[in-house]
């Protein structure tokens, strides 16, 4: 299959999301993955490996596929916030 550049690392497109991601294969593809510090976040997340919560203000990670699935214009888009411990199970 050809590779093609990420639009994630397109300049003309700078998002704060994608600059400071790295990659990540999972099976299912591979995926951009970016840190959030503690004390980074303002809001309760549900995470997807465990569908518990990630309170405010926990150290957790965000992912979101570096192909976009049909239907939306980024992966971005579909990002999703993980705890690290579920992210590193997640295949
Ligand atoms: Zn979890």
């Amino acid at each position: 299959m050809a590779r093609r550049p990420s639009k994630h690392l397109r300049p003309a497109r700078p998002l704060d999301t994608a600059r400071f991601a790295r990659r990540e294969a999972k099976r299912s593809g591979c995926y951009l993955v970016r840190n959030i510090p503690a004390g980074h976040s303002s809001k309760t997340y549900t995470c997807p490996g465990c569908t518990k919560a990630i309170p405010a203000g926990m150290q957790h990670l965000v992912a979101w596929p570096e192909e976009p699935a049909l239907g939306f214009d980024t992966g971005v888009e579909q990002r999703r916030h993980w705890h690290p411990h579920c992210w590193r199970l997640f295949r």
